[in-house]
């Protein structure tokens, strides 16, 4: 079975009734890029940018940055790219930043919070990104949105940048992440160019449960009908406004869990390259029909066990 799931890993992922699922690498280092596209990833869902920041004295230069999110969109030949900007904060620590110690890292100043709050640090990021976007197909996307008033100062400091550079438009997008910004899909549909949701963060938020926390690690799941609801929240929104919304959370690279996510009608799945051969066989074994109507049951479950029962 393994093998013949890799056989046809260069192959779509289209459903039994002919509907066609995107799958997408989270990738963290830009050597990953041709290692995801050699493993039949059709682009990058997740670029995480902060890995370039982590493990080193100072940040990396604005020039060092356009080399390595070019080089990136380059081995991904033609395929479009998801750069998600600095997500630093809550467990990801970077101790040249001198960031002040919280009580609360996960609900402090972490993700878009940070980068607006310190645009010296956002500005050469936005920066390298547009002058990378001239060598492929890019997409920028903003984490820990919120409220749509992080949405505006992001969107408009990406805009300035833009300007100044005098670079074409590439999509902007956010993370759906935090429950505020799936419960108001339907607002932020209406401004986004995409959504790509977290479920890792938006688990750990719709829970309160701490994503590395050790004795909630199995009651921190992504199947909870709670989180499912947050995720159909989304998923509606962004097709009645004609978004393209994806899933780069760990619920995407799950056997059942990405079952459901087709069926409440993302167009992405975003997961670590290992998962992508695996999980392109799998969704071919089913109708779009059947995932319909087993994403619909697991939402009207009472809790995750059911889900998992289902
Ligand atoms: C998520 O929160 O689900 C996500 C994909 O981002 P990260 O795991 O980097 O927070
Ligand atoms: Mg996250």
């Amino acid at each position: 079975q393994h093998e013949r799931a890799q056989a046809t890993r260069f192959e779509p992922a289209q459903t039994s009734d002919g509907h066609r699922i995107e799958i997408a690498a989270n990738i963290n280092r830009v050597a990953d890029a041709s290692v995801a596209a050699a493993a039949g990833a059709e682009g990058v869902g997740l670029m995480r940018t902060e890995f370039l920041f982590l493990e080193r004295d100072s940040a990396p230069s604005e020039e060092e940055q356009f080399e390595a999110y070019r080089d990136m969109v380059q081995a991904m030949a033609g395929h479009s790219v998801i750069i998600r900007t600095l997500d630093i904060g809550g467990d990801k620590v970077v101790p040249y930043l001198d960031l002040p110690k919280e009580d609360n890292s996960f609900l402090g100043i972490r993700g878009i919070r940070l980068c607006l709050a310190r645009p010296e640090l956002f500005i050469p990021q936005l920066r390298a990104i547009y002058r990378a976007a001239a060598f492929g197909p890019l997409k920028i996307m903003f984490p820990m949105i919120a409220t749509l008033e992080d949405w505006y100062a992001a969107r408009d400091l990406a805009e300035q940048v833009r300007r100044e550079l005098d670079a074409p438009q590439v999509p902007l997008g956010i993370m759906v992440e935090v429950p505020s910004a799936a419960v108001l899909a339907e607002q932020f549909a209406q401004e986004v160019d995409f959504f790509s949701i977290g479920t890792n963060d938006l688990t750990q938020y719709t829970l309160a449960m701490d994503r590395l926390h050790p004795q909630l690690a199995s009651q921190a799941d992504g199947l909870h009908p709670a989180v499912l609801r947050m995720i159909d929240l989304t998923a509606h929104a962004a097709n009645a406004h004609n978004k393209w919304v994806g899933v780069c959370g760990g619920i995407a690279a799950d056997a059942r869990g990405s079952l459901i996510l087709v069926g409440l009608g993302v167009h992405e799945l975003s997961v670590s390259v290992p998962a992508i051969a695996e999980l392109k066989a799998a969704i071919r074994q089913h109708s779009l029909a059947d995932l319909q109507a087993l994403a619909q049951r697991a939402l009207a479950c009472r809790s995750a066990a059911e889900v998992h029962q289902l």
